[in-house]
């Protein structure tokens, strides 16, 4: 890898890394949701990062893609809440991408959470230069299972790429035949999920986040000037209702007449289908000659 680059993962990591244990020690009963994903992004701007995507907050049976609307003042930590918190930092495009549950006054599910968090251990260890993705997933299914827990089987990890968060390469979190094979140089998130329910995850609305799709004539002035800041600052990285209020008071309509054109879509919230609980743990590597290198 161009040392350059390299070195763009590396600090992106570093920051991922901090505000990640930085968000971990927030998350508190009653503390609103709000409050601790503004203080994350500002952080990671503050460390000399760009926010990758909104701050993800996962709690119970939702698994991924949830961050609050900027009116959302009243959602709040609840005790007994089991919550992933997952952040992005970039440098210059190159993204660190990690995850962390954790279990709010109860101590109910520290078995799920560190199936999890095994799991993702056992992945790293066996990842180098030739190795079948497909049996990285076998190795998460079966450290998952030997907790008494499932895998979430439609949920992957991923390559990134600059600008590019979900870069073509999935890694699987149960046995597939037909995976990718590990090659030096690849930055390869990988985030295992463990739940106590079906272990398959289904869409609902309003997460909250969205991603520009592709230019489209809009007449409406709010949508098109909404549209030309997405695609000047944004790219195809994902984005939050809450950053738009920066250009609109009330964004929402105008969110709405950009998913009615197909220029922006909005992530699906992502539910366990038969409402377990669910934990995740991910980091973000760079494949070495004869191992790999944990940025995050
Ligand atoms: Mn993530
Ligand atoms: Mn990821």
């Amino acid at each position: 890898m161009d040392p350059e680059i390299l070195e763009n993962y590396r600090k992106a990591g570093k920051i991922a890394r901090y505000v990640r244990e930085f968000g971990s020690e927030l998350i508190k009963e009653d503390v609103p949701i709000l409050d601790v994903v503004n203080k994350i992004e500002d952080l990671i701007v503050k460390r000399g990062g760009r926010v990758a995507f909104p701050v993800n907050v996962a709690i119970d049976d939702v698994a991924a893609h949830f961050t609050p609307r900027h009116d959302d003042d009243k959602l709040t930590f609840q005790y007994g809440n089991v919550v992933k918190l997952d952040v992005g930092a970039h440098v210059n495009g190159y993204i660190a991408d990690t995850a962390v549950t954790v279990e709010i006054g109860t101590r109910r599910w520290q078995d799920l959470i560190k199936a999890s968090s095994e799991a993702l251990q056992v992945a790293i260890d066996m990842v180098k230069p030739g190795l079948d993705l497909g049996l990285v997933g076998k190795a998460v299914s079966q450290t998952i299972k030997a907790y008494g827990f499932k895998p979430i089987s439609n949920l992957t990890g991923h390559s990134l790429e600059q600008f590019k968060l979900h870069a073509g390469i999935s890694i699987p979190n149960v046995e597939e035949f037909e995976a990718d094979i590990v090659a030096k140089g690849q930055v390869l998130a990988i985030e295992p999920f463990s739940t106590d329910g079906m272990g398959e995850v289904k869409g609902y609305k309003r997460s909250n986040i969205y991603r520009f799709v592709r230019d489209r004539p809009v007449v409406d002035n709010d949508s098109r000037l909404l549209l030309e800041k997405i695609m000047r600052y944004r790219r195809s990285l994902p984005f939050s209702e809450r950053w738009c209020v920066r250009y609109l008071p009330n964004p929402n309509k105008a969110l709405y007449k950009l998913i009615q054109k197909r220029a922006i879509s909005m992530y699906p919230i992502l539910k366990d289908k038969g409402g377990g609980m669910v934990a995740q743990t991910e980091h973000t590597i760079i494949v070495t000659s004869d191992g790999c290198e944990v940025i995050t």
